[in-house]
């Protein structure tokens, strides 16, 4: 049942471009201590899709590094079925607070999910050795844990979700997963007020999520490229540089495929645009987002707006994504004619992830001001992708965007996300003085290059496998 996915390995070397030289040396020891103490021990990462969504997207580049710095590290994805994943979805939005489909946390869904994990289970066995250690991502794992451990090896759990304030449909999530979550070694969760309550302080740990600076979609883009790109993903009209963007393998990608755009007219050359980009989810507040603009912001500045997220016919598996992009274009189509043509939305191509990320790249460096107006977040990874690129971000104060964002420093801090006048002031004043953007996007830079890299994630997570041993 479990499937093996090949893991690449890139040397922890480039990071001396891009970090001061006392985190690279913090790199270097834990690098050491990791060569030293994990000799002979392999460390595994289970969760449930090798491709798509955030976890996937940080695995990728943290288990390369991880290989690079000498760590045996191992990738193995679960098997399940469609109630399986009906169920673990069900305990996913009920982390975040929210019902979802409000379908029961029973015996009879114990006993299932139990079921659907007993393959992978068996798989685990015949795996193993009693020196490994598992990290085990999600509500979909945790079943597992036990498991692990009747092999002898030590298991950590990671858990991506959580809330600020728990409320009654987070605990019962937490009832069923704890008879599981309790037999781990340690749990790691992305801040600490995400941490559940009767977890053993002990064993907790923190570790923030990270982007991958040298992806296509973070790494440096010229310019030109960023035009390049821009216009021929149909964004811009021509006039620009080469489309190019280096792919993971090194060699040089072109963007060929274009966006699908629901706008009056193309945005002109050198006007300047305020950005958010999010899958089409309720959560992620579009409608919010194009009203609070078309209210407080388009009359008072020449500024458009691109709300850019990926083609809804692309995403199958989400029948909500193409309901409240429906729901956009009919916001957008309900504006008085000199707002709307200031309005645009963008699907972007799904079919080549590296050819949509560069253009999620150019888009986040062309912008004058990135928003994301969440309604929820654990952790905005659009946020720090933006911040890296010293863009200025005007973000809900909410979940671990507070963490991210120092409010007026590195970026704004919006403190009632359904307050749409407070965000389309927030965004005037800015685009009304370009030279707070700047400041503020460099120290946005510094944050993510002090925080939010990869290699811190490696540092962390060394750190509680060396106080595990
Ligand atoms: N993203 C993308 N193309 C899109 C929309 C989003 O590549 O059209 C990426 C975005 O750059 C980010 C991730 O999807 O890396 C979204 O992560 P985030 O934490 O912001 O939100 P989530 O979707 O996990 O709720």
């Amino acid at each position: 049942a479990l499937e093996l996915v090949p893991v690449g390995s890139l040397a922890l070397d480039r990071f001396d471009r891009v970090l001061p030289a006392a985190a690279m040396e913090a790199v270097r020891r834990a690098q050491r201590l990791g060569r030293a103490e994990l000799a002979g021990r392999r460390i595994w990462h289970l969760n449930s899709t090798a491709r798509g969504g955030g976890v996937a997207e940080m695995l990728v580049p943290l288990l390369a590094y991880a290989r690079g710095a000498g760590v045996d590290a191992r990738w193995a994805v679960i098997a399940g079925d469609g109630p399986f994943f009906a169920l673990t979805k069900r305990l996913h939005n009920r982390l975040h607070g929210v019902p979802g489909d409000g379908g029961p946390l029973g015996d009879l869904e114990r006993a299932s999910y139990e079921a659907a994990l007993a393959p992978n289970a068996a798989d685990l066995r015949d795996l193993l050795r009693p020196a490994d250690i598992v990290i085990l991502h999600d509500p979909q794992t945790a079943g597992l844990i036990g498991h692990v451990k009747a092999c002898g090896a030590t298991a950590v759990w990671r858990c991506h979700v959580g809330l600020d304030t728990p409320n009654d449909l987070a605990r019962e999530a937490w009832s069923f997963l704890e008879p599981y979550v309790l037999q781990a070694d340690a749990y790691v969760f992305s801040r600490e007020s995400f941490v559940w309550e009767g977890l053993d302080p002990a064993r907790r740990a923190i570790v923030a999520p990270s982007i991958d600076v040298f992806s296509p979609k973070n790494q440096e883009l010229e310019p030109d490229a960023v035009d390049g790109i821009l216009e021929a993903a149909g964004l811009r009209p021509a006039g620009g540089g080469p489309p190019v963007f280096q792919r993971i393998d090194g060699s040089i990608g072109g963007v060929t495929r274009r966006a699908e755009l629901i706008e009056e007219r193309p945005l002109g050359r050198g006007e300047r645009y305020v950005l958010q980009v999010s899958r089409w989810d309720a959560l992620k507040d579009p409608l919010g987002v194009i009203d609070g603009f078309a209210e407080h912001v388009a009359p008072h500045t020449d500024a458009h707006l691109v709300y850019a997220g990926p083609d809804v016919k692309a995403v199958a598996d989400d029948p909500e994504g193409a309901a409240v992009f429906d729901a956009a274009v009919e916001r957008w189509r309900a504006l008085p004619a000199e707002r709307r043509e200031r309005v645009h939305l963008a699907l972007l191509p799904m079919v080549d992830s590296q050819e949509n990320a560069a253009i999620v790249n150019a888009l986040q460096r062309g912008a004058d001001v990135v928003v994301q107006k969440s309604l929820a977040e654990g952790f905005g990874l659009t946020v720090a992708e933006a911040m890296w690129k010293r863009r200025v971000v005007v973000a809900s104060r909410i979940g671990g965007i507070q963490d991210q964002i120092e409010h007026y420093r590195s970026g704004i801090l919006l403190d009632d996300p359904y307050d749409l006048r407070e965000y389309g002031l927030a965004v005037r004043r800015l685009l009304q003085a370009p030279e707070r953007a700047v400041e503020m996007g460099d120290r946005a830079h510094e944050r993510v290059r002090d925080r939010y890299l990869g290699t811190h994630s490696i540092v962390d997570y060394l750190a509680l496998i060396e106080r595990l041993l």
